[in-house]
C-alpha cells in the first residue's frame, strides 16, 4: 500500500478488495531503522476498516517489541519484523503468536539466512527483501533469486511450514522466476498502483506464478 495514493485510500483499498490479490501488505518506517517514515497505526486503522482481506503488516522499525499490541489492535493479521531490529528475536516472534497473529522475520538484502535456522520453526514467515528497504518503487536486486532459493532450502531441510514472501521490486518480469526459486508470496506495489489499471496489473501477476 506505500505505493498507493493516500489521497484516494478508501478507492485504493476498495480496488484490491475487489482483485484477485490475497492480501494488504503495509509498510511501515520509523526513520531510525530505515532512513524514510511512511505512516502509522491510524492509516493501518483506516485500512483494516475497510479491507476485506488480511493486513500483512511489515514493521521496519527499531525496538518493535513496544507495538506488537498496537498493531494487533489496529487489525494486522500478520505482523512481521526485522531480524536485524530484534535483540531477542525468539521472544519476540512468541510474543506476536501469542497475541493471535502470524509471525514473520524479515532479512535485510546483507543479512544471510542461514541466521534464521533456530527460528525457522518460530516463523509462520520469512521476508527476503530483495531492495534495501526504507523506500518504494526501488530495482530489485537479483541476487534475492539465491537467497530465496537457499530459504526455501533451510526451511525443506527443516520441515518447517514457514512461507517465503518477497519484498521489493517485485512485478512481471521477476514473478514467475521467483517462485520457481521457492517463494510462496509475493509483494507488489509499484507494479500495481503505478500501473494505469491496477486490478490487471494484479492477475497478470497472479497468472504467472499460478503456472
Ligand atoms: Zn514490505
Amino acid at each position: 500500500m506505500l505505493s498507493s495514493n493516500f489521497g484516494r485510500l478508501d478507492a485504493e483499498v476498495e480496488m484490491v478488495n475487489e482483485s484477485v490479490a490475497d492480501c494488504f501488505h503495509l509498510d511501515i518506517m520509523d526513520g531510525l531503522f530505515v532512513p524514510n517514515l511512511s505512516y502509522g497505526l491510524p492509516v493501518v486503522k483506516a485500512i483494516a476498516k475497510k479491507a476485506a482481506k488480511p493486513l500483512d503488516v511489515h514493521l521496519m522499525i527499531q525496538h518493535p517489541d513496544r507495538y506488537l499490541e498496537a498493531f494487533k489492535e489496529a487489525g494486522a493479521a500478520w505482523l512481521t519484523v526485522h531480524y536485524e531490529a530484534c535483540t531477542h528475536l525468539h521472544r519476540t516472534l512468541r510474543a506476536i503468536r501469542a497475541l493471535g497473529m502470524k509471525a514473520g522475520v524479515a532479512l535485510n538484502p546483507h543479512t544471510p539466512v542461514t541466521m534464521l535456522t533456530d527460528v525457522v520453526h518460530d516463523a509462520d514467515l520469512i521476508l527476503i527483501m530483495s531492495v534495501n528497504p526504507g523506500f518504494g518503487g526501488q530495482a530489485f536486486i537479483s541476487h534475492a533469486f539465491r537467497k530465496v532459493a537457499a530459504m526455501k532450502e533451510l526451511v525443506l531441510r527443516e520441515k518447517a511450514a514457514t512461507l517465503i514472501e518477497v519484498d521489493g521490486g517485485v512485478d512481471t518480469q521477476n514473478a514467475a522466476a521467483l517462485c520457481d526459486a521457492g517463494a510462496d508470496v509475493l509483494v507488489a506495489g509499484q507494479a500495481i498502483f503505478g500501473s494505469n489499471n491496477p486490478a490487471p496489473a494484479i492477475r497478470r501477476i497472479k497468472e504467472l506464478i499460478s503456472k
